[in-house]
């Protein structure tokens, strides 16, 4: 490709929409250019960077004996009816209506659709297993889509779905999965952790995500240094010093007027520290009020509570609802007594002795509490959000917690899905049996941004070479034409052309220090800089991006590059 054929409208300057630095960058390179907010066009340079990472993962699917098809992006509602996922998932559709009237849904995923076709494919055995996958755009109706390609309204996805007989074959499956993407991502040029994933309310472990570290990132992912455990916060579990249980005594009731917090009464005259309270929650479950207790100076975390609960529908209980349950306010809440409403209880708690919790009464506490002899707790999970410096379970050493950006997950699904589409298939005694299933899915536009966002310095970005928009930029700083210089750039860019090389010439009539700006923006991997005056000792100028440049003969410089490329 010449520059001057092609289109790359660099910018000098930062477009204010940008926050982060791959955002920054995609858009200073011109590589992408925004229509509206989560929506972006992707530029020449920009695609050609999209279809080399889509291309790096159809060829793992592959083979890894995933077979591409391509589904639909518009669905009919009643499939999402059938799944029963048409009302949790309103929040995240985009709806259509056709001329009468009747309503679709632009596809965010397709476990749905992918099961149909399935279920009407599907009669022995011997049809499995089968793994489907397609790279398509998805659609999500963000909230709050920002940071570029990172959460956008539109994007393109890789989506799998696998089919198997038994938990066995599909656990087999999930496994090829996860190693088609390690391969992907390290192919990629990406530094991934593959950390334990939330699996929600499905019970079973089998699920992670695929995590690129980084300060912007919106998970945070709690690992272990030592024995490299590793998982999404929502999940993690850490150790803990168990409840003191010191103090047993007899339970009190004391005057706490102002009070309203856990920091409240652990402040003089009260001095209740934070870890020898309980932090009494109400929640609504499936429209009825549930305690939740966890100790004073932990969080709750709600994708836990979702296992324990085995449901998502569940929210904070409004004020009013608390009050009904109770007959106290916020500030004031306890369990000891209840005898009406189910009990959850974090597991740091049992055992607790000598523990201070609200009255139920306005203005009132309880201490001396002995959960054993006091709180009629129904139920002990897991349920508390890990902190830094916690011991790891595995090891004991401390955990860390960091930010990262998911760019994959594998996830186990059993067989909720081909139950619900009578995804069915005959064993070899004839018995009828569901399909287990495992959906994997890849953001394929967020990994390219992900590349980006991991590699570059203050002059722009630094592409590995397998992503690149073009791996080398010839760039001639003279383009007089039938001159020395444009004759060896021509030669040069027809010799690697013609050996596979991805190679662009800069033939644009700028000053040098314009085109090396550019070229170090964009971040090809290698320059090759052709002037008069090296090229009068018989020189090119190689320079790797991010590396020192080094003078090479011109006749040795195609070999020279494709050396560099080929590491
Ligand atoms: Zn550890």
């Amino acid at each position: 490709m010449r520059w001057s054929q092609t289109f790359i409208p660099t910018l000098k300057e930062t477009p204010a929409e940008a926050e982060i630095i791959s955002h920054k960058l995609l858009l200073r390179a011109g590589l992408i250019r925004k229509l509206t907010g989560g929506l972006y066009t992707f530029l020449p340079l920009g695609l050609r960077a999209l279809r080399k990472v889509e291309q790096i993962v159809r060829e793992e699917m592959d083979r890894a004996g995933a077979l591409e098809i391509l589904m639909p992006a518009l669905q009919p509602p009643e499939i999402w009816q059938q799944s029963g996922r048409y009302e949790s998932a309103q929040g995240v559709f985009f709806k259509a209506r056709d001329r009468a009237k009747k309503e679709w849904i632009l596809g965010p995923t397709h476990e749905e659709v992918v099961t149909t076709l399935i279920a009407g494919e599907l009669s022995s055995y011997r049809q499995l297993p089968r793994n489907f996958y397609q790279i398509q755009t998805k659609f999500r109706d963000e909230i709050r889509p920002r940071f570029g390609l990172m959460r956008a309204k539109e994007f393109v996805m890789k989506d799998a779905y696998s089919f198997d007989v038994s938990d066995e074959a599909a656990q087999a499956s999930y496994q090829k999965m996860y190693d088609a993407y390690a391969r992907i991502f390290h192919r990629c040029g990406l530094n991934t952790m593959a950390v334990e994933a939330d699996t929600g309310v499905m019970a079973g472990k089998f699920s992670h995500e695929f995590m690129v570290p980084a300060d912007t990132g919106e998970n945070e992912v709690a690992w272990c240094e030592n024995c490299h455990y590793a998982a999404n916060l929502d999940k993690a579990s850490s150790g803990t010093p168990p409840t003191e249980t010191a103090s047993g005594g007899a339970l009190e009731k004391f005057a706490t007027p102002g009070v309203a917090t856990i920091e409240d009464l652990a402040r003089p005259p009260y001095n209740a520290p934070a870890s020898r309270q309980i932090k009494t929650l109400v929640y609504m479950v499936e429209n009825k009020p549930a305690l939740i207790l966890v100790r004073g100076d932990h969080q709750l975390n709600e994708a836990k509570l979702a296992g324990a609960l085995g449901t998502a529908a569940f929210r904070p209980a409004e004020a009013e609802e608390i009050f009904a349950a109770l007959g106290a306010h916020p500030g004031s809440l306890g369990a000891v007594g209840v005898k009406h409403l189910p009990i959850h209880a974090d597991d740091s708690l049992r055992g607790g002795a000598g523990l201070a919790t609200g009255a139920n009464e306005d203005g009132f506490h309880l201490r001396g509490v002995e959960i054993a002899r006091d709180i009629a707790v129904n139920d002990w999970n897991d349920l508390r959000l890990a902190r830094a410096g916690e011991p790891c379970l595995k090891c004991g050493r401390p955990l860390r917690i960091r930010r990262a950006i998911e760019v994959g997950h594998v996830f186990k699904l059993g067989t909720k899905y081909s139950e619900a589409f009578n995804a069915c298939f005959l064993d070899e005694a004839g018995r009828k049996q569901p399909a287990v299933m495992g959906c994997y899915g890849i953001g394929v536009t967020r990994t390219l941004q992900a590349v980006v966002e991991q590699c570059n310095d203050k002059d722009g970005i630094i592409w590995p070479a397998s992503v690149a928009p073009y791996t080398v930029c010839l760039t001639p700083l003279s383009v007089a034409p039938g001159g020395p210089v444009m004759k060896l750039a021509e030669e040069l860019y027809a010799a690697l052309a013609a050996r596979g090389a991805d190679v662009i010439l800069d033939d644009r009539d700028e000053r040098p220090g314009v085109k090396f700006k550019d070229s170090e923006l964009i971040g090809f991997p290698i320059r090759v800089g052709i002037g008069e005056r090296s090229l009068a000792r018989g020189e090119v100028e190689l320079k790797p991006r991010g590396g020192p440049m080094t003078p090479v003969k011109a006749e040795q410089a195609v070999e020279k590059v494709l050396e560099i490329l080929a590491v």
